[in-house]
């Protein structure tokens, strides 16, 4: 047989994959399956953005665009950065991508060198730790606890920074934690990026789903030092529910982005030309639609953690922004419950499914086996009918 490459060899099938076939096979033999998997917003995409997707279509917008992106699309970009964030950028400080994943993807093909290291925190998103790979760099995964908020701290970052150190990126608010960094660990963050001088790739993919008040910091804006040396990335698909149209974008370093727009010339060309007509949209439009989502989720992530404070043996870091909760479930390991023993987070995932039908992400691709990821982007009575069940078979 003809081998193939190391790097395909080496990347890891996602570990959610596993659970998730299962879910959809007992889903489709009819069983009566509450989920908490999805990570994606269960909104539809707002009307206005659908039209403008379809204006284009009807206009013969279907054509190659510019690889980094319409100027119409990346001025608009410009204009929200300077409005959120107090960033001010070239358009050729801009690139458009096919998804903020492949915005990150194409972030660490043009910095990273083999052997380049690359640090961030676990529990990470599950992507960060292949695409690291991917671009022949080394991860470098630094523990966090629910006691620092699952947040990095500048002196974790220090210690282990070396002369190999390309990058860290910072999520938040993050996936799969729902926490938010503080203001003053974000600047000192940015002291030490700048004073060791390595990157920074700052995903605010989840910077518009922010509970209780809270206002999003990007680390970038805290001054043209820090700006010249960290890639603010974001995109549609969380704040619109757009995660099908693939359109995502960062701001950062000249020379970078020009990089970037290489590869991609090689590799996907522009992200899909109507997808960037309601991106356009999205960004330039009336952001009631994504108050409102907002407010929903608000409320559900009070919801889901009211109903976690009446489960035993299960705590939770409440969360500050996204849409997913991450209890630690490890006071029933080891527990044997029905005649099923539980000795991790694959384990209590495939229990939960068996016997409560619920459907849960386990920890451990995070990086994170004691913990669960449950995500409230779904309706307060599934809510309810899950938690039910999940209290059930534990507490019973
Ligand atoms: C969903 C997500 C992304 C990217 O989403 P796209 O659909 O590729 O734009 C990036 N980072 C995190 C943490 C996410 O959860």
């Amino acid at each position: 047989m003809l081998s193939l490459s190391e790097r395909s060899t080496q990347v890891a099938a996602s570990s959610t994959l596993a659970i998730t076939a299962k879910i959809n096979q007992m889903v489709a033999d009819g069983l009566d399956v509450v989920k908490f998997g999805a990570g994606e917003p269960d909104f539809d995409t707002p009307e206005h953005i659908k039209e403008a997707g379809i204006d284009s279509i009807q206009a013969g917008f279907t054509k190659y665009t510019p690889v980094a992106g319409i100027s119409e699309l990346k001025n608009a970009i410009v204009t929200k950065f300077k409005n959120d964030n107090n960033l001010n950028y070239e358009p050729s400080e801009v690139i458009v991508n096919c998804g903020a994943k492949h915005t990150i993807y194409n972030i660490l093909q043009a910095i990273c060198n083999p052997g380049d290291e690359v640090i961030f925190a676990a529990p990470y998103w599950v992507s960060y730790i292949e695409m690291v790979k991917l671009a022949d760099g080394i991860p470098i995964v630094v523990e966090t606890t629910a006691d620092q908020n699952f947040c990095l701290t500048a002196d974790q970052i220090a210690a282990v920074v070396t002369d190999k150190t390309k990058a860290v990126i910072i999520n938040s608010p993050s996936n799969p934690t729902g926490t938010v960094y503080d203001h003053d660990a974000l600047r000192e963050i940015a002291g030490l990026a700048t004073d060791k001088n390595f990157y920074v790739i700052s995903d605010e993919i989840y910077e518009s789903l922010l509970y209780d008040g809270n206002q999003h910091c990007s680390i970038a804006a805290f001054d043209s030092d820090i700006q010249a040396i960290t890639f603010v990335v974001n995109g549609v698909s969380k704040a619109y529910s757009m995660t099908g149209w693939r359109i995502g974008y960062t701001a950062g370093p000249k020379d970078a982005i020009s990089a970037m727009s290489r590869i991609q010339s090689h590799s996907t060309s522009n992200p899909t030309s109507i997808a960037q007509k309601a991106a356009l949209m999205a960004i330039s439009s009336s952001q009631e639609a994504v108050k409102s989502m907002c407010t929903a989720f608000e409320k559900r992530r009070d919801l889901i953690c009211e109903r976690f404070d009446d489960i035993d043996g299960v705590t939770y870091v409440k969360p500050q922004g996204a849409f997913y909760i991450f209890p630690d479930f490890s006071d029933h390991y080891n527990r044997t419950i029905d005649g099923f023993k539980i000795n991790g987070s694959q384990d209590l995932a495939n229990f939960l499914l068996d016997s409560a039908k619920v459907g849960v992400v386990p920890g451990d691709g995070f990086g994170a086996d004691k913990n669960m990821r449950l995500s409230f982007a779904t309706s307060e009575t599934e809510i309810n009918r899950g938690l039910d069940r999940i209290k059930e078979v534990l507490n019973g």
